[in-house]
């Protein structure tokens, strides 16, 4: 049945005529249960947004999460908003903020209330899951991404790489001399190196490139969409970004160097992940073994020199 009020309003953000009982215990146990299918904060807004409907009609839903940066939104922005605090008893989650271009009336916003409290348990279950995924993809000390995550990234890279015949390169990165910096300043200031070097690599990187920890004191960098010798000016400035960085800790400065070896993949024969990894390693073989403080190409050997 379609009220007058409706159709003065057009279509869009119609607010419905009062749903029966029936109708509210309907939905409730639809969106009950659809909001049991997923593990993932924006798909639980958006099956909130869209199972609500029938009882308020909304143009739009953003969720601001409490704990990651990522806002989770479903919809289009409208003139009229409501807000909502959504706490747990393991604290605040987050905002969610209803937007349409009527004003909700009294009765709605009761009604929407009755269904946030269907929406914030599942929500706070999505909200940890993908906190505990993201944490288990993260190396700990330097916060870049750890080796599964490298993994992960890595056979995603090269295969679309494969699909657009787009070159991709690898650098890996290797702390020189490590051992006699622990050795000198302890393993505690080691581990703020470590931390600054990851920094310095982020800070010469540009944003599509990934860096993760690849073990120890040794870091990879994924270049996608990246020829030989773009891949060879981004290793040179990491390069010389760290060499010419002195690392101040309780006011000591201290010097270090990396070496480097890359590899890149042409984009044709779809190369394995390993053989990727094998050509750069050998070419930071090569790099150690000429002195270090230098970059190597596996393709293109030897190129940078001091
Ligand atoms: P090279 O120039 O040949 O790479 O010399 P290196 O001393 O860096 O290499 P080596 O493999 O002999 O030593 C690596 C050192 O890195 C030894 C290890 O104690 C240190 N290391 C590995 N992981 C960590 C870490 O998480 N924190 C700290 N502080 N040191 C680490
Ligand atoms: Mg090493
Ligand atoms: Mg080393």
């Amino acid at each position: 049945m379609v009220t007058n009020a409706q159709k003065a309003n057009g279509a869009g953000n119609i607010p419905l005529g009062i749903p029966t009982q029936d109708q509210e215990l309907a939905v409730r146990a639809r969106l009950t249960q659809a909001l049991q299918m997923s593990l993932d904060p924006s798909e639980i807004i958006s099956l909130f947004f869209h199972q609500i409907q029938p009882l308020v009609q909304m143009s739009g839903v953003l969720f601001k999460s409490a704990t990651t940066k990522d806002d989770a939104r479903v919809g289009r922005e409208s003139l009229h908003h409501c807000d909502y605090r959504l706490t747990t008893d393991e604290g605040y989650l987050g905002e969610v903020i209803f937007s349409r271009s009527k004003r909700f009336s009294e009765d709605e916003l009761a009604r929407i209330e009755q269904l946030l409290s269907l929406l914030v348990y599942p929500l706070r279950n999505a909200v940890r899951y993908q906190t505990a995924m993201r944490l288990a993809l993260l190396d700990p000390l330097t916060l870049v991404g750890n080796r599964a995550a490298l993994n992960n990234s890595l056979k995603r890279e090269l295969q679309l790489a494969n699909r657009q015949h787009q070159q991709l390169s690898l650098l890996m990165i290797d702390v020189d001399y490590f051992k006699k910096i622990n050795d000198d300043y302890g393993h505690h200031r080691g581990d703020l190196i470590l931390c600054d070097i990851a920094k310095n690599i982020q800070s010469v990187c540009r944003s599509t490139d990934s860096i993760f920890r690849y073990g120890g004191e040794e870091f990879v960098v994924i270049l996608s969409n990246t020829n030989s010798l773009g891949a060879e000016i981004i290793a040179e400035r990491i390069r010389q970004q760290i060499a010419n960085t002195q690392i101040f800790h309780n006011g000591i400065g201290i010097n270090t160097t990396v070496s480097i070896g890359i590899s890149t993949h042409n984009g044709e024969n779809n190369e394995e992940m390993e053989s990727l990894f094998e050509r750069a390693d050998r070419a930071l073989y090569r790099a150690k073994q000429s002195g270090r403080n230098r970059t190597i190409n596996s393709t293109v050997m030897p190129l940078f020199h001091q």
